[in-house]
């Protein structure tokens, strides 16, 4: 069938972005404080995407042991987490909890104290594009569709959804079964005694009894774990939704439903055999499914693993980062479990102050003209998307994609056509991490 009406024009800006997680408010505060006039859309109820909607409770690195790679954005971020909830953090740290109320607040503060014009409960649908020239971004709101037009688009949906409605290609998994990354739906815990909860060694001993025992109906050897976030509460990332593709939404139904499933028994497990859990209740699961893994954009440039062996340098090099590649393979499997600890613990790690440089052209999907994307979907190959994917990358790549589409349009020039010594200054200026620049 064929779908045609009139639809009004609701906003004509400089930048619209679509997505509001960790890359799309990065992209949407830059570029307004750089003097954009900027509308952001976003299908939940609040900012934050998978780190509050999908309850993912922790930040992974911001720094590399020595240097902050998230700074400017990213470091604001983790200063007012840290200023409202006490939750402790070094530069040299490796993560640390969130507490999910206090982000969506701090989110919504800095998008109406930049000026960003932005809409919940909104969709992408459409896009109006012709030879990857966007003209048009098409919304369903609460009340109505509606277009928004701009002079640039930035894609921070997650899953790129925007580029691949504007045209650009993409590629997706491993292999021919295009095998990706399981999901996770991450869980709020209550009533944890955290003074006897096991050690690591501990909880996995008893996970590898119980499932040789058969205590699960689908036995997964990868279990991230349950993060303490209060006196009694943990942030659960446990289960895995395996063969998930996050971009199907019939895929994404049923792996909502079998993993609710899944939690029972996790749950069960819990509070049957490990100190400290029984009488915790596992209160509430994301309305979100946690999809680490989807398109990843064809840009420019995309990164490769050489680069992360490498230590790569880049003359157009946008920000650094040091995660290691953490692809979660499927770990009903014994093997591949172990070739996920041998990845993530030993060979794709840095040493403290070591980092990979990320390249303008990362954000940069080909056969588009006036289109960035930042956050887990911009180039790379997939062990790098495995890397760059976590929340702190995420503001490096937003960051830099607000700040470019600020830039030109305060140049009135096209994307390609930036000078990037200027966008590196404008970022330094805006406290990014670029050791390799001189001004
Ligand atoms: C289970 C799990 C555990 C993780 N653990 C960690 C961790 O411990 N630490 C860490 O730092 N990272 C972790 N990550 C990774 C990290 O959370 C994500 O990769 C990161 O949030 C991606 O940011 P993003 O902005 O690219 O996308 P998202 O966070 O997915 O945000 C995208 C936003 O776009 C919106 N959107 C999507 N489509 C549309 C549309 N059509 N119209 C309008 N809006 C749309 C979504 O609602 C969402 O809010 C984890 C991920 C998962 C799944």
């Amino acid at each position: 069938m064929r779908f045609e009406r009139e639809i009004p024009v609701k906003y004509s800006v400089d930048v619209c972005i679509v997505g509001g997680g960790p890359a799309g408010c990065a992209a949407a505060v830059t570029a307004a404080r750089a003097g954009a006039k900027v509308f952001l859309a976003e299908a939940g109820g609040c900012f934050g995407g998978l780190g509050t909607r999908g309850m993912v409770p922790a930040f992974m690195q911001f720094s590399d042991g020595v240097n902050w790679n998230a700074d400017g954005f990213g470091r604001e971020i983790a200063e007012l987490h840290r200023k409202e909830t006490g939750i402790a953090f070094s530069p040299r740290g490796k993560g640390f909890s969130i507490k999910v109320e206090v982000l969506k607040r701090i989110y919504d503060k800095l998008m109406v104290d930049a000026g960003v014009d932005f809409l919940f409960e909104t969709r992408l649908i459409a896009a109006e594009a012709e030879e990857g020239v966007i003209k048009a971004a098409v919304f369903a709101g609460k009340s109505e569709l509606f277009a928004v037009e701009a002079k640039y688009f930035i894609d921070c949906t997650g899953d790129g959804l925007l580029s691949v409605m504007a045209g650009a290609p993409y590629f997706k998994g491993e292999g021919k079964r295009q095998e990706m990354m399981p999901g996770t739906l991450c869980q709020l815990w209550c009533n944890i005694d955290w003074s006897r909860r096991p050690t690591g060694p501990e909880l996995r001993a008893a996970l590898d009894q119980a499932i040789d025992e058969g205590y699960f109906t689908d036995p997964d050897r990868h279990h991230p774990g349950i993060w303490r976030i209060g006196d009694t509460t943990g942030g659960g990332n446990i289960g895995h939704a395996y063969g998930l593709d996050g971009t199907d939404e019939k895929s994404l139904t049923d792996a909502l439903v079998t993993q609710r499933r899944q939690l029972l028994e996790l749950r069960n497990f819990y509070r049957e055999r490990i100190a400290g859990y029984e009488e915790a209740e596992m209160l509430l699961t994301a309305d979100m499914m946690g999809v680490r893994e989807s398109r990843r954009i064809d840009c420019e440039y995309n990164l490769v693993v050489e680069d992360f062996r490498s230590r790569a340098v880049f003359a157009d090099e946008i920000g650094r980062y040091s995660y290691p590649v953490d692809i979660h393979r499927d770990a009903r499997n014994k093997a591949q479990y172990e070739t996920f600890l041998k990845e993530h613990t030993e060979e794709l790690r840095y040493g403290d102050g070591e980092s990979y440089g990320i390249p303008y052209r990362t954000l940069l999907p080909k056969y588009t003209e006036n289109l960035l994307v930042a956050g887990r979907c911009v180039g790379t190959d997939r062990q790098m998307q495995a890397s760059i994917r976590v929340m702190p990358g995420c503001y490096i790549t937003g960051q830099a994609a607000g700040m470019a589409a600020a830039l030109a349009a305060k140049k009135d020039t096209a994307l390609r056509a930036l000078p990037v010594e200027e966008l590196q200054a404008a970022l330094c200026e805006a406290g990014a991490y670029l050791p390799n620049f001189k001004k």
